[in-house]
């Protein structure tokens, strides 16, 4: 029977209004129904085109609806293809792990093992958490001021925004917070703290088993550390047997230009947490890729019913084959990144009185507001006019540019010209 309320008019939101819980949030910020996407841009049921420099929040590094990746999953579902196999092995999962290792890791000198958890993002930060007690025997992680890695309650603990940490109802365990990169200004060294309270006995910070951080802290504000900061993290790891892991399921895939993001630092993270735009497509797909010494695990002892999802690996090799084989992407996110970044520099000194400021590296930029709710006008008015940008930090005071990077000059500069349009009417 076909419910007569299931008729809305276009861009009706009164069903999800009514029926889905008030934990939606971006439904709130770009308050129409979607329907299709294509590259970067999203259209909504009137039929209206909106430019997309958000990205899945960082999942859709290639576009929407990449037309590769789209041939590759459907021939591979036509040809019957094992889409759920828990984690038995499967021709598709042998084709990623040879090609990852053949494509990314082997040309960047970097040996790791792989290991799929369940397919989100927390799910992957859970496991990498895990592991690295496991190993050393220690309690505590080391996560940084404005770090986000995820809201269950292990990558909750070591979230900074109170805001998400509030809702645990339990006491967050396990996790001491040290400045990040840049936190008291430019003229200090965060990581001299560090290093200060784990050689101190009597510092009250016992040594950890783990330190964690996004080499761009996303959701935290778009602040990129220096390679010097993270030369310096990796060092007092080393000394200590402290496990590093990265949490690049923001900042990589492609995001900063290379394909890992810390690749420009030198630096070899014992764990790094891959997920976002790891499938290439959307599909949900997480790992963990650790050092061969780490791999302490018992057969099962970490699971979960969809641990590497064979379509997602399937729309992942593709993405390596396609994007990962020669250097276009790459140099794409060094000009597109170049071009944004120039673009907003030159927005903020126009808009002086308002003490706008842009930070990040490649294609991962924010916009600084000073003010939530100077962001927020900003992002309302782009929003209006046809441009998806969210929000960041801690007081939402960052306007977050994550276009997909394989997005074209024209829709580029449109976006731009609407930002510009938004800035002008919000300040
Ligand atoms: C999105 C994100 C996560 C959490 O991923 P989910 O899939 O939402 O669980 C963790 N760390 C970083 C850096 C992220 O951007």
């Amino acid at each position: 029977m076909i419910n007569k309320e299931s008729a809305n008019s276009p861009n009706s939101l009164s069903s999800f209004e009514e029926l889905e819980s008030n934990v939606r949030s971006y439904s709130r910020s770009f308050p129409v129904v979607f329907r299709k996407a294509a590259s970067a841009i999203l259209e909504d049921e009137n039929g209206s085109e909106f430019i997309d420099f958000l990205s899945g929040a960082g999942v859709l590094n290639y576009g929407h609806n990449d037309p590769d990746l789209l041939d590759a999953a459907i021939a591979y579902l036509k040809s019957n293809g094992i889409v759920h196999g828990l984690d038995m092995a499967t021709s598709a999962k042998r084709r990623f792990m040879e090609d990852f290792g053949a494509i990314i890791l082997r040309p960047r000198g970097l040996t790791y093992k792989f290991h799929f958890p369940g397919p989100t993002g927390a799910n992957a930060v859970e496991a990498a958490l895990k592991l690295a007690r496991k190993v050393t025997g220690r309690h505590s992680v080391i996560s940084f001021t404005n770090g986000f890695h995820g809201v269950s309650l292990g990558a909750l603990a070591i979230t900074g925004n109170r805001y998400y940490r509030d809702a645990a109802g339990l006491p967050s365990a396990g996790a001491v917070f040290m400045p990040y990169d840049g936190y008291w200004g430019a003229d200090t060294d965060s990581s001299e703290y560090l290093e200060r309270v784990l050689a101190d006995a009597s510092s009250g910070v016992d040594l950890p088993a783990a330190v964690i951080l996004e080499t761009v802290q996303g959701e935290g504000g778009i602040n990129p550390a220096s390679k010097e900061w993270l030369q310096s993290i990796e060092r007092i790891c080393r000394k200590d047997d402290i496990v590093l892991i990265v949490d690049d399921i923001q900042a990589g895939c492609g995001r900063t230009g290379s394909f890992f993001s810390f690749e420009f630092a030198d630096i070899s993270p014992d764990i790094v947490v891959l997920s976002k735009s790891l499938s290439g497509s959307g599909l949900p797909l997480s790992l963990l890729l650790l050092k061969p010494e780490l791999d302490v695990w018992r057969p099962g002892e970490h699971n979960g019913t969809f641990r590497g999802n064979n379509l997602a690996l399937v729309t992942a090799t593709a993405a390596l084959r396609k994007y990962w084989t020669n250097e276009k992407l790459s140099e794409g996110v060094a000009e597109n990144g170049r071009i944004l970044k120039e673009h907003l520099q030159h927005l903020a000194q126009c808009s002086r009185d308002h003490n706008l400021s842009v930070r990040g590296r490649g294609m991962m930029l924010g916009l600084d507001c000073s003010t939530g709710n100077l962001a927020e006008k900003i992002a309302r008015k782009a929003f209006e006019n046809g441009l998806v940008v969210e929000r960041c930090g801690a007081e939402d005071q960052v306007i977050k540019f994550l276009p997909p990077l394989t997005i074209d000059g024209p829709a580029l500069q449109r976006g731009l010209d609407i930002l510009d349009k938004s800035v002008r009417a919000s300040t």
